[in-house]
């Protein structure tokens, strides 16, 4: 039986593992390969992770907690997944609702962790306001991520922000 409380204890012990890019998240499915953490969700009604391939089945067949409809597009269910996992992860919450449409898990990965891109994207909503340039921020925000996701496997260090890489002149 699903149980919301015992995956809420999951859902914050894996927040943790994002968070700090340090232990094992506790899936409610383990997939049959080995797959990076960053590749694991929670599906917004139950709170259990995924790894991604299994979110959309989650919803379709498995979730006793589920509030969509079988209509619901797979991007919209992931959409509001990265969401929910950007509103634990980033202390400015206006900023998990203009990162939740960005692609790719390499970017998610940097951006809920990164001081400085996060201090960037939120003073450009402080100056232009949230709405008409979300778009305009989530791309140079995605731009800063890719560099950032390069260098972490250049450097082979998947901590690395982008302010210690200005202060170290590495670019
Ligand atoms: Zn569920």
């Amino acid at each position: 039986m699903t149980c919301k409380l015992w995956n809420q204890g999951n859902f914050l012990q894996n927040i943790k593992v994002l968070k700090s890019g340090t232990g094992n998240i506790i899936p409610a499915k383990r997939p049959s390969e080995d797959v990076p953490h960053t590749w694991y969700y929670p599906y917004p009604d139950c709170l259990a992770f995924y790894c991604k391939t299994e979110l959309w089945r989650h919803m379709q067949e498995e979730c006793q907690l589920k509030t969509k409809t079988k209509k619901s597009e797979e991007e919209s269910v992931l959409t509001e997944s990265r969401e929910l996992l950007l509103t634990e992860c980033l202390a400015d919450k206006r900023l998990a609702n203009l990162y939740a449409p960005m692609k790719g898990d390499h970017i998610l990965n940097v951006v809920k962790n990164d001081l400085l891109i996060n201090q960037f994207a939120s003073c450009v909503i402080d100056k232009q306001g949230q709405g008409r340039q979300d778009r305009y921020i989530r791309q140079r925000v995605c731009e800063l991520c890719q560099v950032m996701s390069f260098m972490q496997k250049q450097l082979d260090n998947q901590h690395l922000q982008l302010a210690t890489l200005i202060k170290t002149k590495r670019i």
